[in-house]
């Protein structure tokens, strides 16, 4: 029997480059599990709960972006996480038995809330306190045995298997599987300035981004600092074209490398090699997209399907629960 995996996103709105790999992975897990996709909408609002006003357009927008990388609603359950009211449901009980100390020491909290605090967001919520143990309940409502996860997530999935781990043990029974890691192999890429990509700080390349858009990003990118007339010799490794060039375009790495090094290619047309490579990744990806926006109806049907399908596991783990429960 195939294994059971959740994902999700948390909807941001049409996505950016550095979205691609996760989608790509997702893509591949179609054909191997029986996949649960999530729009994290309740998760959104943990750290962003006074920005509502454009969330549903933010679902729709991701929802055609993953249709446009390949994600297929016949193949995969394709839902909103709040339209699924056992994820709620599923993370009031397990907060009765959840310790709040588990929650405490989960490494992220106190940094999130640092790191926020720095950008003048206080989420020093109930809500925010919780949020993993509704991402333990999101993936624990499916019964899912596979999460993929980077490992830096790692902790957050450690602390889904210890809630599943207390609820069965608490009730003597099996009703959750401990669900295991799957690690993927992400492609870490920064933002065109070398920080984080992030629509907030406008240093991303849209998933959507036309020709002379890649060519203006590409254009803005931050390369070797010491590198200053065409001839000098550059560090490849310092500059953030060639973090790009090492997933976009393999077959010239090598050139590229020695051309930096020895000053031969200057990086006017070292940036245009690349912005060439990424319109070749991303050019199919719009066109999929500007073909499923003819359907006007596309997303509604999408998310009807997946409500019907996530539902009713849901409701099968739910009966399980309060069976174990004796209520
Ligand atoms: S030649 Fe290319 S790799 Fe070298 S510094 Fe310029 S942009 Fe970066």
């Amino acid at each position: 029997m195939k294994g059971r995996i959740l994902s999700g996103m948390r909807p941001t709105g049409s996505l950016h480059i550095g979205h691609l790999s996760v989608l790509e992975n997702w893509v591949q897990m179609q054909k191997e599990y029986e996949t649960f996709f999530m729009v994290a909408d309740w998760h959104a609002l943990t750290t962003a709960f006074d920005d509502t006003e454009t969330l549903n357009e933010k679902v729709r927008d991701m929802l055609l972006d993953w249709l446009s990388v390949g994600i297929d609603p016949g193949k995969s359950t394709v839902f909103i996480q709040s339209h699924i009211k056992e994820h709620a449901e599923l993370h009031l009980l397990l907060s009765m038995v959840t310790p709040l100390s588990w929650l405490e020491r989960v490494p992220t909290y106190k940094d999130q809330i640092q790191q926020l605090g720095k950008e003048g967001r206080d989420i020093n919520t109930y809500g925010f306190l919780g949020y993993p143990l509704l991402q333990a309940a999101d993936i624990l409502v499916y019964r899912a045995d596979t999460v993929p996860v980077g490992e830096d997530q790692l902790p957050h999935l450690e602390f889904s298997r210890e809630v599943a781990r207390r609820f069965n043990f608490l009730y003597d029974a099996h009703v959750f599987p401990e669900p295991q890691a799957k690690l993927s192999k992400l492609a870490l890429l920064p933002g065109v300035d070398g920080r984080k990509m992030s629509k907030s700080y406008h240093n991303d390349i849209s998933m959507t981004e036309d020709t002379e858009g890649i060519n203006k990003k590409v254009r803005q990118m931050v390369t070797d600092p010491q590198r200053i007339r065409k001839d000098d010799p550059g560090d490849p490794e310092v500059c953030v074209v060639f973090t790009y060039h090492k997933i976009y375009n393999q077959e010239e790495l090598k050139e590229i490398e020695k051309d930096c090094t020895a000053g031969t290619i200057g990086c006017v047309d070292c940036k245009k090699k690349l912005a060439v490579k990424i319109d070749g990744v991303l050019a199919p990806i719009r066109e999929k997209r500007r073909e499923l926006e003819k359907t006007p109806d596309l997303i509604d049907d999408v998310i009807g399907t997946g409500e019907r399908k996530a539902k009713e596991a849901a409701e099968s783990t739910m009966e399980k629960v309060w069976k174990a429960m004796g209520i």
